[in-house]
């Protein structure tokens, strides 16, 4: 485990407080600074950035680089400070949306864009920096479902060229929204992959060792490709899961399951030692201290090495400092019983087949709050080795995932994904016997009562694989090598139920936002991390 925090560098320039902030820094265990050198477009001061990091270098810290390549549309780095320069620069030109409005503060990627943030990298790397990790406003659309880019008339001339098209931005506006014609929306999304990517590969020149910050649930609808971006660039630095950045999100069950489903999602795509988490607090002081170690901890879960933390320009006040050093004993416990085992998950939860097809986005929580050993996949991803799929939501069981059907001992369909796939399930239930109907509906934001049903439903078959059977809420990563599992508690209430493992069944009791881990012959040992309610 290292843990590492995003920063700008003027902190590291400020007699009367910089040595508070390291010593807090350090004594909370962080091992490596990442230094913001790069604006959309403008660059922070060359000499400045030297000076800050050597002092934090003169300190015992690594420090590397981070850039906003892009921007981020709309102030999302720091609303307390309005001054703070958003303008890209007079030579880029801004992302156009495909109803044809301006995407302010946010550049579109086009040649300048790739040329200025390849020049940026020299830069750093002369100012000593030996990697470029670039931040998450690097992509093509926002959080969301929907497949987006630059639709403006330079952007979809080159599109034309390229792909010997003929579209404008209204008739890709019909395409992308109404979904007609897949093999139009494979380019299109293709052409924004490539460009991201691009920023990437301009970013890797000799001495610089790259890196991209990935949205929570980001694919190629978003412009991210990242078996693209790995097979041209292997040494690439990837950042997983973020997003629940505050209590008022971060506090629902549903929201941490979300964003350690999101984690373990990228990290199927991943190399560990090449993943890094995002812990994030934004806006400022809007997390609570506890609720940040407990992502740092959720990251540790789901094996990663990496934790990372960020809270945009704005930096950490001695609170979080304090709540991470009190914690360090723990998390590093954790980590050395947990690091070196991979996780197991024979639960998979169906997560559509292409982000070219841009279905529902962000699955469904529901498997993780009730307690089984799941990550969500996707039709192309084989060899994942799972047992019992959850084909849940509005995704479409197409030809891939029909291949896929053998491998599974039994595939659960809920409501929506029986209603949307009626013709092809009728056909496949004649020649099939692994096919079973829930008769509900798996939601965003599941019920005790759903969470139970699907225990109930999953308790029908005769599975090995370590689950809970009884209690909601918590949530379980199998090591199965170890012949253990990690337990963590989702609620800020004492929180117990049963856990069913190769036949056996052992009662759990778990403190407010806690994490165990549990043993085959049911011993629990507690992780428990200071929580202030
Ligand atoms: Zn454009």
């Amino acid at each position: 485990m290292k843990l590492q925090y995003s920063m700008a560098h003027e902190p590291l320039l400020d007699v009367n407080s910089r040595d508070t902030l390291v010593a807090n820094m350090k004594k909370a265990g962080i091992e490596k600074i990442w230094i913001a050198g790069f604006f959309s477009g403008n660059m922070v001061d060359i000499e400045e950035l030297k000076q800050a990091k050597a002092f934090a270098e003169s300190h015992g810290l690594e420090v590397g680089a981070v850039t906003i390549p892009i921007g981020h549309p709309g102030n999302a780095l720091n609303p307390d400070d309005p001054d703070l320069d958003l303008e890209i620069p007079k030579h880029w030109h801004y992302r156009v949306d495909s109803r044809g409005e301006t995407v302010y503060y946010c550049g579109a990627i086009d040649a300048c864009l790739i040329e200025d943030n390849g020049k940026v990298a020299k830069q750093l790397r002369d100012a000593g920096f030996k990697e470029v990790f670039l931040d998450d406003d690097l992509r093509a659309g926002n959080f969301n479902e929907f497949i987006e880019g630059c639709y403006c008339e330079a952007c979809v001339t080159e599109f034309n060229a390229i792909y010997g098209r003929q579209e404008t931005r209204e008739s890709l506006l019909v395409q992308v929204s109404q979904k007609l014609n897949a093999e139009v929306m494979k380019d299109w999304v293709a052409f924004q992959c490539v460009k991201v990517t691009d920023v990437v590969k301009a970013t890797d020149i000799e001495g610089v060792q790259p890196g991209i910050m990935v949205m929570h649930f980001g694919d190629e609808r978003h412009g991210i490709d990242i078996p693209s971006i790995r097979e041209q660039i292997p040494d690439t630095l990837f950042r997983v899961g973020e997003y629940q950045f505050n209590d008022a999100r971060f506090t629902n069950p549903h929201a941490k399951a979300e964003e350690l489903l999101g984690i373990i999602y990228h990290l199927s795509f991943i190399d560990k030692k090449f993943a890094y988490s995002e812990s994030t607090i934004f806006p400022p002081r809007s997390l609570k201290e506890h609720n940040l170690v407990y992502k740092a901890m959720l990251a540790i879960t789901a094996g990663l090495e990496n934790v990372l933390f960020m809270s945009g320009t704005w930096v950490l006040e001695e609170s979080y400092w304090h709540a991470i050093a009190v914690a360090l004993p723990v998390m590093r416990e954790l980590d050395r019983e947990t690091a070196n085992v991979p996780r197991e998950y024979p639960v998979h939860l169906a997560y559509g087949t292409h982000g070219a097809y841009a279905e529902a986005f962000v699955p469904t929580s529901l498997p993780l709050l009730a307690g089984m050993p799941v990550k969500a996949v996707r039709s192309d991803q084989s060899g994942e080795g799972g047992e019992l799929l959850l084909f849940f939501g509005d995704y479409q069981f197409g030809a891939q995932w029909q291949e896929q059907l053998p491998r599974y001992k039994q595939v659960v369909f809920d409501q929506a994904a029986a209603t949307k796939n009626k013709d092809i399930l009728q056909q496949l239930q004649l020649t099939t016997n692994n096919i079973t109907f829930w008769d509900q509906q798996a939601t965003a934001k599941p019920s005790v009562e759903q969470i139970s049903s699907l225990q109930r439903l999953v308790a029908q078959g005769s599975w090995n694989f370590p689950r809970f059977v009884e209690g909601n809420h918590i949530g379980l990563v199998w090591l199965k090598d170890s012949g253990k599992c990690i337990l963590f508690n989702l609620l800020e209430t004492v929180n117990q139920g049963i856990l069913h493992w190769a036949g056996r069944q052992y009662p759990i009791l778990l403190q407010p936002l806690s994490f165990a881990i549990v043993d085959g012959e049911g011993a629990v040992t507690a992780y428990h991390t200071e929580v202030a309610l």
